[in-house]
């Protein structure tokens, strides 16, 4: 009885990888590096985006981006990307997909058509709110990322660390609101560096701007990633 379910599991992840596969010669073919951006719901993913994206065409280098934005239902983050006036494509994972809680290679694929991957140089797929399985499915992605804010705990890394082990970099958010809170940043991220020691980690504020330079200056260097990796 376990070992079928594990099956169904693993064949499952390998028809993921399969269409992740296929996503991935799609980017690579408008040279197009992808990010998928994960974390718990409310820890500032779309704020960070407002705050990071905003003028990065004018940028040197110029970084053309775009959004494929992922929930459960709705547009709100959507709606507040689109005022930066770059591609902000939504899915919904409750639109004949069942009201998934991640989102995977094939729902990605599902909503390609609308992505105007030529005009991009980097797409950002902002993956639903969890830190469970959105770690577990590959989407054709370049980089992992993943924001974690200071109101959720020093312990999240420990309690799900196939998250932060997925991830390359691991943004702390809200450093603004420290002083008011009893959270030991610096135990978060030995927290962090203990289940995955190659991790970048920066400490920002999408809310006041603080360590945003750093994130900018990260997205930038991504395109010269491009068809670097498999
Ligand atoms: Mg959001
Ligand atoms: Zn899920």
């Amino acid at each position: 009885m376990h070992r079928t379910k594990v099956r169904v599991v693993e064949d499952a992840l390998d028809a993921n990888n399969t269409i992740a596969s296929a996503n991935r010669s799609d980017f690579d073919r408008s040279n197009v590096t992808v990010v998928n951006l994960m974390s718990a719901p409310g820890a500032g993913k779309t704020t960070l985006l407002e705050r990071a994206l905003e003028g990065l065409a004018d940028e040197d280098p110029p970084v053309r981006v775009g959004v494929l934005e992922g929930d459960v239902q709705g547009s709100f983050d959507a709606d507040r990307l689109s005022v930066l006036h770059i591609p902000v494509v939504q899915l919904n994972t409750d639109n004949g997909f069942g009201g998934e809680c991640h989102l995977d290679a094939n729902m990605v694929r599902s909503a390609l058509p609308a992505v105007p991957l030529d005009d991009m140089d980097v797409l950002i797929v902002e993956n639903v709110g969890n830190l469970v399985c959105p770690a577990e499915f590959r989407i054709g992605e370049d980089a992992r990322i993943m924001v974690c804010s200071v109101t959720e705990g020093e312990d999240k890394p420990l309690k799900y660390p196939l998250m932060f082990r997925a991830c390359e970099l691991v943004v702390i958010n809200k450093v603004d609101l420290l002083e008011h809170l009893d959270f030991d940043v610096d135990r978060l991220e030995a927290n962090i560096l203990q289940v995955n020691h190659h991790a970048k980690v920066m400490r920002v504020s999408a809310k006041t701007g603080e360590g945003i330079d750093a994130f900018r200056a990260w997205l930038q260097a991504l395109p010269a990633r491009a068809g670097a990796t498999a």
